[in-house]
């Protein structure tokens, strides 16, 4: 496998995607929906060590895109702007997603000097009352001028990076405001604005909130009206649907094709939904029943090599299933190889 995957490195084709790093688990928020905020005191706030990092970009080569993002503020990492710059060095893409309170002008002026490809700020409303509901401790007002400063410094310096993006996250107290927050994207100087949802739910309170379980008349008509808005302004436009359908065959981060996903303790794991921190988490819920946290760990930067994790028995089996899931022949009424146990509880095997 190792050597499948450098021979298709020195052909110039990077074999995967991106790989998402989670330079800090700390945040300065409390966001009602997070796995921090629900967690409290048993959450391990932790940095991603320079040396931890410095080991992982000998693996770069491997990735398109460097996204420094995980259950954390990635700016609360006192190298942040290190690790950026290592990452656009090895000539990988880099992004990140911030909660813009450590974004100030000196931030605004680095990412684009530094060439940072894009810059995700998240939101959860089109107005201060919505968003500081579900965000608690953000000023809203202050994230909408953190964003327009953004987009003027990149108009100053003439740079034509980072995009920037809003990330949405469609809640049922939200989805109303998606058309307004559509709208407000564009006036801020954002050029994309993805719609995701709440799909990670770690109490069974946080069920309401998420849109696929509760549907509501309406829900379809205000993402196509967010996304007429969005398209007529000149921005990208990408939303999860609003329902909830039966399995898919290869969920959106698409382990090890598309995602692969550092811990800030350095451990290896496939994705997002598999990088909450075990001695936290005891369960999830999936459709009102709780299941035990058990995800699968490829293995340890301290121990090994990014490059020797990604060859090893854990990443082949995971590889080998949803390769055989991907594989178009396999809709010719071929059996479908089961997908893992763990990801059959997960909300992004059906579509969302
Ligand atoms: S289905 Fe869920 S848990 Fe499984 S790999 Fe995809 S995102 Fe991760």
């Amino acid at each position: 496998m190792l050597k499948r995957l450098l021979r298709r490195w020195r052909s110039g084709r990077p074999p995967i995607r991106s790989l998402q790093v989670e330079v800090s688990t700390l945040c300065q928020l409390a966001c009602v929906y997070c796995p921090r905020t629900v967690a409290g005191s048993s959450w391990p706030g932790r940095i991603l060590a320079w040396e931890l990092y410095e080991k992982l970009a000998a693996g770069f080569g491997l990735f398109e895109t460097v996204f420094l993002q995980g259950w954390g503020e990635p700016l609360t990492n006192p190298r942040f702007w290190d690790m950026v710059a290592l990452a656009k060095n090895r000539g990988c893409k880099v992004g990140f997603t911030t909660n813009g309170l450590l974004f100030d002008a000196a931030a605004a002026e680095r990412a684009c000097r530094l060439g940072v490809d894009i810059i995700t700020f998240t939101f959860a409303g089109a107005t201060a009352a919505t968003h500081q509901f579900y965000r608690a401790g953000a000023d809203f007002a202050a994230l909408l001028g953190t964003v327009r400063l953004l987009a003027a410094t990149k108009k100053r310096l003439q740079a034509a990076k980072p995009l920037i993006s809003v990330t949405y996250t469609q809640m049922r107290g939200n989805v109303r405001e998606l058309p307004a927050a559509a709208r407000l994207a564009a006036a801020i100087g954002a050029g994309q604005m993805t719609c995701g949802h709440l799909d990670c739910i770690l109490a069974p309170a946080l069920e309401e909130h998420a849109v696929f379980l509760n549907p509501a008349a309406g829900d379809e008509q205000d993402l196509v009206s967010a996304a007429v808005l969005a398209r007529r302004a000149g921005l990208v436009f990408d939303a999860e649907p609003p329902r909830m359908g039966g399995e898919i065959l290869v969920c959106e981060p698409y382990p090890l094709r598309v995602t692969v996903f550092v811990r800030a303790d350095g451990t290896v794991v496939p994705c997002h939904m598999m990088a909450l921190p075990a001695a936290a988490i005891e369960r999830l819920y999936f459709r009102g029943r709780p299941y035990a946290y058990e995800p699968i760990v490829f293995g340890d930067l301290a121990q090994q090599p990014l490059a020797a994790i990604l060859a090893n028995a854990a990443c082949g089996q995971l590889r080998q299933i949803f390769t055989a899931r991907a594989d178009p022949a396999v809709s010719a009424g071929a059996a479908i190889p089961d997908a893992p146990a763990f990801c059959t509880k997960c909300y992004k095997l059906y579509g969302v």
